[in-house]
């Protein structure tokens, strides 16, 4: 038909190059690993993309071929998610936080031939090498002194750059093409591969952007502590270079004095990241009575962000917690809070307690709610069902992988039981895992948590359902204390004034601290593995 717009694909080096030319002067900052913090502009980090680039090429990888990365957020990692995409490779992205086997198991499932490697993980990579036959290439990143000194039988990334001329015209091809792949941290069974493609990405880039989503503009100054290893750190990197926005790499110090230091001097106004890393950051300003200056707004996904968190930011930081909920299938943009006028002049506690959902959808995305028999539920609040998402940007199936079973009817299903009110606003009440079956009812490990979290002794939480001989489940709580003279008595009170009678955890035990899974979430498989027995057994015979 005649008069339709160009067919003209775009592809994710189209945004370093949008990024070089337009912001060319602005600054990514990154704490190198080698310990300093290093400043680069849009400008230079373009250049020595392209020079990644060629290098890549000239140790023969070529299109469709998957290249892992097994680094922390740092310029040199932002610079190869765009070589690496840019030639048409797809950019793997490795959490090293798995366990051994599941690290063996993942970079063999995507036939990785090339790894980019951070200092840090040399040893993991010295004992995974035997059995990775597919891998050809090493390549450090760092400079010629440090890799001749730690692993001179690998490359080295400075001395691959230096070779390379800073001119390079990115390939053209089609935008349906593979980008990048991550693997879910699955708690049972092998992690799953989701391969995004271009056009996915620069899609949820576009999403990301909006006001109505993260809010990241050209004036925007963003700290993802997210890490570029787990959901490529929520998109920032690509939604950063589309905007233009300086950008803050936190490198491999995620302690809470570290990100102090880098959030103050660096005036980081938009921080991204999972609930734990805010609690260690919290932790620390308290400890240390240092208020944030410059932080407008706190982005909290990955779990679900606790009441106290939520006030603390606002009451002592004025930061805005900015809860979102999203999946590695999702790319992982699924809905994100941002309250109406009403919601907003709310008294603050009520307005805390709207802010504990996980928000509404971002244009794009599609979610329902519904029922084991498949039928659709009401948008009540209340009502609450397996939650089904569609959308551009939502995986169809796992890369290399025949079971279908999570993407029936045309839609993903999420895995977590989810509310959605008459806004729109959707509610986790818990993974379809995690929720406790009592007595034929239904009880959200998520809620008691939150109640928990509300009572100020605690530093962490965590509600487990484990066999019971008289209602099949009770709930079970893990408390990690927050000071030594932890009142047990009065925190059952307070949970007895928070929750429902029959809800309230049979017994809470104290532990000085509980396990996460590689993406920072609580390892509930190991705990229920743990307590599985806790109160089949008589009750003096307990722990
Ligand atoms: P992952 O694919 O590792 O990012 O994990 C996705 C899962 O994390 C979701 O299915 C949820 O169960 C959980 N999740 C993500 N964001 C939130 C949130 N804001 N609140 C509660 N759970 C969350």
């Amino acid at each position: 038909m005649q008069g339709l717009m160009m067919n003209r694909h775009l592809l994710v080096s189209d945004l370093l190059e949008h990024a070089a030319a337009q912001h060319g002067q602005q600054s990514i900052i990154s704490r190198s690993v080698e310990g300093p913090i290093v400043r680069h502009t849009y400008a230079q980090i373009a250049q020595r993309s392209r020079q990644l680039a060629q290098a890549l090429l000239a140790l023969g990888a070529g299109p469709g071929d998957r290249i892992g990365t097994l680094a922390w957020n740092t310029h040199r990692h932002f610079e190869a998610y765009y070589a690496i995409s840019g030639i048409g490779a797809i950019t793997h992205t490795i959490n090293p936080r798995l366990f051994p086997e599941q690290l063996r198991y993942i970079i063999n499932h995507a036939d990785d031939r090339i790894l980019l490697v951070d200092l840090s993980f040399i040893p993991l990579l010295r004992q995974l090498l035997p059995q990775l036959p597919g891998v050809e290439h090493i390549i450090l990143m760092t400079d010629y002194e440090q890799q001749s000194l730690q692993a001179p039988d690998w490359l080295c990334y400075e001395t691959l750059l230096a070779e390379q001329s800073p001119n390079f015209s990115w390939p053209r091809f089609s935008d349906e093409q593979a980008s990048a792949l991550c693997y879910t941290s699955g708690t049972t069974g092998n992690p799953k591969g989701v391969l995004y493609s271009h056009y996915s990405t620069l899609l949820h880039a576009m999403a990301a952007c909006r006001a109505d989503a993260l809010g990241i503009t050209p004036e925007s100054c963003v700290l993802p502590v997210v890490p570029m290893f787990h959901v490529c750190a929520w998109g920032v990197p690509y939604a950063a270079a589309m905007m233009g926005s300086r950008l803050i790499l936190p490198g491999a110090a995620l302690d809470g004095a570290s990100l102090t230091e880098l959030i103050q001097q660096e005036q980081a106004d938009l921080l991204l990241g999972v609930p734990t890393v805010w609690m260690g950051l919290l932790r620390h300003l308290h400890e240390n009575h240092i208020r944030l200056q410059h932080v407008k707004r706190v982005v909290v996904g990955g779990s679900a962000a606790p009441l106290s968190m939520i006030r603390e930011f606002d009451e002592n930081h004025s930061a805005f917690v900015v809860h979102a909920w999203g999946m590695t299938e999702l790319s992982p943009l699924g809905t994100v809070n941002l309250p109406t006028p009403e919601i907003m002049r709310l008294p603050p506690l009520e307005r805390y307690q709207h802010q504990l959902k996980q928000g509404r959808p971002v244009f794009g995305i599609e979610l329902a709610i519904f029922d084991d028999k498949n039928h659709r539920l009401a948008h009540d609040g209340k009502t609450f069902g397996h939650l089904r998402v569609r959308g551009p940007w939502v995986a169809e199936r796992y890369f290399r992988h025949e079971d279908l079973s999570a993407f029936e009817h045309g839609w993903f299903d999420t895995g977590d039981i989810a509310t959605l009110d008459e806004a729109g606003y959707m509610q986790i009440v818990d993974r379809a895992k995690d929720v406790i079956k009592s007595g034929g009812e239904w009880i959200s490990s998520i809620d008691l948590e939150n109640a928990a979290m509300s009572y100020s002794g605690l530093r962490e939480a965590c509600v487990i359902g484990i066999p019971h001989p008289r209602w099949d489940e009770r709930p079970l709580l893990l408390v990690v204390p927050g000071h030594e003279d932890l009142d047990l008595a009065a925190l059952r009170d307070h949970l007895a004034a928070h929750v429902a009678r029959w809800w309230l955890p049979d017994s809470i035990v104290v532990v000085a601290e509980l396990p996460h899974t590689a993406t920072g979430k609580l390892s509930k498989l190991q705990l229920r593995n743990q307590y599985h027995d806790y109160y089949l057994k008589p009750e003096q015979n307990r722990p």
